[in-house]
């Protein structure tokens, strides 16, 4: 598995004031070539202190690793009829 390789990473994250989770967060400059903290996701700046996060912990706060879940190429909706328990489907009792 690569989970090992996984396991011994950690990644920088924090809490976003914009997000209002805790988030990845990357390093840039800013005008002043001053190291500056942002949110991966909305680019707020950070104040907030860093803590270095465990993938298992990443997953924990919602992220995921490996290939994302394929949403739409899975998932075939014909045959079988209505799979969402709507009731009108499902009510001839024989
Ligand atoms: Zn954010």
């Amino acid at each position: 598995m690569k989970d090992f390789s996984l396991s011994a990473s950690a990644f920088p994250t924090a809490d976003c004031s914009t997000c209002q989770r805790v988030v990845l967060v990357h390093v840039t400059l800013d005008d002043h070539d001053r190291e500056c903290r942002r949110c991966v996701h909305c680019d707020t700046e950070i104040e907030a202190p860093l803590s270095w996060m465990k993938a298992g912990e990443l997953e924990r706060e919602g992220y995921y690793f490996g290939p994302p879940p394929a949403k739409d190429a899975k998932r075939s909706t014909g045959g079988g009829g209505c799979g969402s328990g709507c009731g009108t489907c499902a009510t001839r009792s024989h």
